[in-house]
């Protein structure tokens, strides 16, 4: 059966009560094998867990019709999918274009890992889809894109970047990660493959860490089946539960998100110590169009830049008690934290460096009266 309503769709698709018990929510089948009635005689299609287990299973449909794709694969963590799509669609001397503030990590994974295995690398301000298109090169094969970014929350025109990688023969890709399907529908908007870090919004309560990917095209899905099944970084069963819970409640915490990320937009852009608030969903951010155009919300990230410069930041970090000073994103939980000592720090000295008096704010579902008494708190004195 398929669903027309986003809620509908997180709730059931995937999620049929199990035919033998009725039981209601996808069971954790904590196997790695399966029973076969004579050999090769498989009951249900599975032989072992690292190619296929039923509670994985159930998660990956899930999330392909949550994306409006055609596979879904869940990984063990949000860098497992990255390594395994870029190992499945570059090899050495291929050329990948990503963001110049790309999350930490993807930027550290092409610095590092991918570098050394042959694929190169350029980091463009993809806010300007020109500045992609000037960078295309024969041996391109994938623009990489995140929109909004991680911590600057520069927003970039997935139609247009979609148009020009096809026009070069190259996939796009979208990280979308900050917005969730929920706000973004990338697939939809002309990428070939959406990737995610499920251990934030989709997974929603900070208690896993995974990574999905979700392919537009069949063809590729079985390809991208492949190799999570030959490189083996997939996400064990009871992760794949917990993400599974998460993913039923994704909608109602993402209006809950975004509600609370306007209200401390609002104070946090009327306060003396702030210098600039960046959030997509003010009339004056530099992508606030293209935002208003392709996502259905604006989130429930916010970074600001204090006056104080990096001692404000820091102390603003330190100071606050409802929003809690950690790394990671898209809880129930509000997070506060400094992007250039923590979650970026990877990033330092090169172009990619962040302004030292960034703080990025992941907005919880509290009280929104709490999350503004703190942050005021926070900032005085
Ligand atoms: C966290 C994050 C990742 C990496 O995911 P992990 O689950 O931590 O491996 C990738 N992209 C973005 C935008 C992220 O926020």
């Amino acid at each position: 059966m398929t669903f027309d309503g986003f809620d509908t769709r997180a709730i059931h698709a995937g999620q049929e009560a199990d035919a033998g018990t009725g039981s209601v929510v996808v069971p954790i089948h904590q196997t790695s094998t399966y029973a076969q009635d004579s050999v090769g005689g498989l009951r249900g299609g599975y032989e072992y867990s690292r190619a296929a287990n039923p509670t994985r299973s159930a998660l990956e449909e899930c999330l392909a019709a949550l994306e409006s794709g055609a596979r879904g694969l869940a990984f063990a963590s949000g860098m497992a999918a990255e390594d395994t799509l870029l190992r499945t669609i570059a090899g050495p001397g291929d050329h990948v274009i990503i963001p110049d503030d790309a999350y930490g990590g993807t930027f550290r994974l092409f610095s590092t890992v991918l570098q050394r295995w042959g694929v190169s690398w350029d980091a463009v301000p993809q806010t300007d889809p020109e500045a992609v298109r000037a960078a295309i090169r024969p041996e391109t094969v994938a623009v990489w894109t995140e929109t909004p970014t991680n911590p600057l929350l520069n927003v970039t025109d997935i139609a247009a970047l979609a148009g020009i990688a096809h026009e070069a023969g190259a996939l796009l890709v979208v990280d979308n990660t900050f917005a969730s399907p929920y706000l973004q529908q990338p697939l939809a908007l002309g990428a070939d493959v959406v990737a995610h870090s499920t251990t934030k919004y989709l997974g929603g309560h900070s208690d896993v860490v995974g990574g999905a990917l979700v392919a537009a095209d069949a063809e590729l899905g079985e390809r991208l089946a492949f190799h999570q099944k030959t490189m083996g970084a997939i996400a064990g069963p009871f992760d794949s539960w917990l993400t599974l819970r998460g993913v039923k409640t994704l909608g109602v915490r993402m209006d809950r998100h975004c509600a609370n990320a306007e209200r401390v937009v609002r104070e946090l852009s009327e306060h003396p110590a702030v210098r600039e608030v960046l959030y997509p969903g003010l009339a004056d951010h530099p992508g606030h169009k293209v935002a208003a155009n392709q996502m259905s919300g604006f989130g429930g990230m916010v970074s600001v830049r204090l006056s104080g410069g990096e001692d404000a930041a820091l102390r603003l970090c330190e100071r606050a008690r409802v929003f809690t000073l950690g790394e990671s994103l898209g809880g129930v939980e509000s997070l506060i934290e400094h992007p250039g000592r923590m979650t970026h720090s990877s990033t330092a000295g090169s172009a990619l460096e962040v302004p030292a008096d960034l703080v990025r704010l992941s907005v919880g579902i509290e009280a929104a009266e709490d999350l503004l008494a703190d942050l005021r708190q926070a900032l005085a004195g």
